[in-house]
């Protein structure tokens, strides 16, 4: 779980300080949200698991942030979308229009 946070946390602050330059584009900015966004909800899963039904109950927050993280699965692009803006950045074909 940690490796893969601080993968994220890389991507999120190259991203960052391109932004800060005014150089990052719209692809960059998809690639990371769809990569972060699933990293997060996997790893909110994989807590859940571990936690059995101490992960469900409301007594801790991990649904909370499984729920939460579904809806950014889906809202500022969704994750299928991001993946064909990627796509596009990458070999300059359009699968949508
Ligand atoms: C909690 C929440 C808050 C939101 N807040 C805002 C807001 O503040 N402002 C705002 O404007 N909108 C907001 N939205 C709307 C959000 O941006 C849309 O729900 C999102 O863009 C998906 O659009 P849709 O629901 O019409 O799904 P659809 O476009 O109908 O997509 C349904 C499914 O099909 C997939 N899909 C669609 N087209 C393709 C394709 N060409 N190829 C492959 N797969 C495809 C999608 O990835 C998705 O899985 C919010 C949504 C949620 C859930």
């Amino acid at each position: 779980m940690i490796t893969e946070i601080t993968k994220a946390q890389l991507l999120a602050w190259r991203l960052g300080t391109l932004a800060n330059r005014g150089r990052a584009t719209s692809a960059q900015i998809s690639m990371a949200k769809r990569n972060n966004v699933a990293m997060a909800i996997e790893i909110a899963r994989e807590a859940r698991q571990i936690h059995g039904g101490m992960g469900i109950t409301n007594e801790y927050p991990i649904m909370r942030h499984m729920m939460n993280l579904e809806s950014v699965v889906t809202y500022e692009g969704t994750h299928d979308i991001h993946l064909l803006i990627t796509g596009h950045d990458v070999t300059g074909l359009e699968a949508f229009k």
